[in-house]
């Protein structure tokens, strides 16, 4: 068995233990693998050991990767999306993970009406109070959803958090179990926002305890990115 065969078995054990512990089940629970920076040999080798849905966070890694793989896999954006590049994304993924702007998406919505695709997207919570962080302020973001979700050609399906770096994976907890509050909060106007994705391969165990239903996991599928 490859590596990331193995690994993927790994993360997939791991994902159904901490389910359990939540009283759920392993199919409640979406493995995004984060394929970024990986070739696109990777990701089939990964398809192959069961994993359907593969993240990206440049556009241009996107569309080259969704040309060199024949797998029928599902496709997330997970990184910052700009404006420029939401015609390469918008019909091409299944979720975008990262809108933190009425702006941004009201340039989604355009492109979608123009092409005839739904979009379903997440909005992005900064719950760590960093400022160079993406995602919106956590007190607009109940109120950004609502708006997004009006749009024509866009479909607010939950939302989405990037901790700040945690030194052990516990650390992510409050911040996890915030947006988990805050996905209660926002069902009661939009029964469609029932995704929470939280949880990276530092905590995406803790992430499934808080109710993560979508976990993103890059180093513990494809083994240590090169550092830049
Ligand atoms: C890279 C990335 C991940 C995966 O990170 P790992 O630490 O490799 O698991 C998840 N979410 C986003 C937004 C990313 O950019």
């Amino acid at each position: 068995m490859s590596d990331i065969a193995s690994r993927v078995r790994e993360v997939k054990e791991r994902i159904a233990a901490a389910a359990a512990r939540s009283g759920r089940s392993y199919e409640d629970v979406t493995l995004v693998a984060v394929a970024k920076t990986r070739p696109a040999s990777d990701v089939v080798v990964a398809a192959r050991a069961g994993v359907t849905d593969f993240g990206e966070n440049r556009a241009q890694e996107l569309i080259a990767k969704v040309k060199m793989v024949e797998a029928p896999v599902r496709w997330h954006f997970v990184g910052t999306l700009q404006s420029n590049k939401v015609r390469h994304v918008v019909g091409t993924v299944e979720l975008v993970h990262s809108v933190d702007e009425l702006e941004l998406a009201q340039t989604i919505a355009r492109r979608a009406v123009r092409t005839g695709v739904q979009q379903e997207v997440l909005i992005e919570v900064n719950l760590s109070g960093e400022a160079s962080k993406s995602g919106t302020v956590p007190e607009g973001a109940l109120d950004l959803a609502r708006k997004v979700d009006e749009l024509e050609g866009v479909v607010v399906r939950g939302l989405m958090t990037i901790p700040a770096f945690p030194e052990s994976p516990d650390e992510s907890r409050p911040a996890y179990r915030e947006l988990c509050a805050m996905g209660n909060e926002l069902r009661a106007d939009l029964p469609a926002a029932t995704h929470l994705s939280m949880g990276m391969t530092r905590d995406f165990e803790v992430a499934i305890e808080e109710g993560a239903t979508i976990v993103r996991v890059g180093e513990a599928i494809f083994g240590p990115r090169a550092r830049s």
